[in-house]
């Protein structure tokens, strides 16, 4: 009596406490990224150039992938006035055209200088929060996310990007074109990103020469091989704008699934607001020997009834 009073009933009421996180007849994950793919990929396109709008945009379409396209607010300003012999940028209207085709336009500063070279961080602060309302007047958007102008950071411009933005290019992005640009590099890229089931960002500029800074070696064939290439490894990869893969990212860290078992129903946990974390994340689950994939959304239950 005494063993079943101290240590048979205790053990019993606590894997009863332990059911709704994990049922027997209910095993339940969220997945790594999107669709239960191992590893994911973003496209970004700095600078607002314009073979943005007259190569990249058509070869996304066709092969089915959205990017990230880091604006800076003085080029799109004054693309129809440009004179420079080197650099060609799209006028607002373009920008537009390629936000409204479901793609991501941030925030590349004002004058796409470097930051931490800046006077006073009060300019700083200029550059990163001045092209908010700029983007809302012309194009109707407010830009989630910041890409640094030449990778110029440190602590203290992190921290102001991020008061203003979800995210930021915080990170390192793998460099596309240039002169020394090979196939090879890129191969070796997309292999290791999915060895390591991670994220990884390709930083493009130009893909035309005459463009803009590092175009492809060979142009536009270099960037469509660069497009068979993910193709290829569809099955592993998910290919999604900056902003969206950060969200999930962010949404899969800091949520928890919980179940109850009584009432059969799920729920994604998470402090973040639902509002602006609005990409489900996609939980396997494990039910009486069958598993299915469903996409769910942050503080919304759902009943596996
Ligand atoms: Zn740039």
């Amino acid at each position: 009596m005494s063993l079943l009073r101290y240590v048979v009933l205790p053990l019993f009421l606590m894997s009863l406490l332990m059911q709704p996180v994990t049922a027997q007849s209910v095993d339940v994950s969220i997945c790594r990224f999107k669709n239960d793919k191992p590893a994911a990929i973003s496209l970004t396109f700095d600078d607002g150039l314009l073979d943005a709008y007259s190569v990249v945009k058509p070869l996304l379409a066709e092969y089915g992938y959205k990017g990230t396209f880091y604006v800076v607010t003085n080029w799109a300003d004054n693309a129809a006035n440009n004179t420079r012999p080197d650099r060609k940028f799209m006028t607002w209207e373009q920008v537009k055209a390629i936000a409204y085709a479901g793609h991501e336009i941030g925030n590349h500063s004002v004058k796409h200088y470097q930051l931490v070279k800046a006077k006073s961080m009060d300019d700083v602060l200029d550059e990163i929060t001045h092209p908010l309302g700029i983007f809302q007047e012309k194009i109707g958007i407010t830009p989630q996310t910041f890409c640094y102008p030449g990778n110029s950071r440190n602590d203290e411009i992190v921290k102001i990007a991020h008061e203003h933005h979800l995210y930021s290019t915080c990170f390192g992005r793998q460099m596309f074109g240039g002169e020394k640009y090979t196939h090879q590099q890129t191969v070796d890229w997309v292999n290791q990103t999915i060895a390591n089931k991670k994220w990884s960002v390709a930083m493009i500029h130009a893909i035309l020469q005459g463009y803009g800074w590092a175009p492809f070696p060979n142009g536009e064939k270099d960037f469509v091989a660069v497009l068979e290439l993910l193709k290829q490894h569809d099955d592993e990869l998910w290919i999604d704008t900056f902003v969206n893969v950060s969200k999930y990212v962010k949404l899969r860290d800091t949520s928890t699934l919980q179940w109850i078992e009584q009432d059969k129903i799920l729920m994604l946990k998470t402090e973040l607001d639902s509002k602006v974390y609005d990409q489900p994340l996609t939980v396997k689950i494990i039910k009486d020997g069958q598993s299915c994939y469903l996409p769910m959304y942050a503080n919304a239950p759902i009943s596996l009834q």
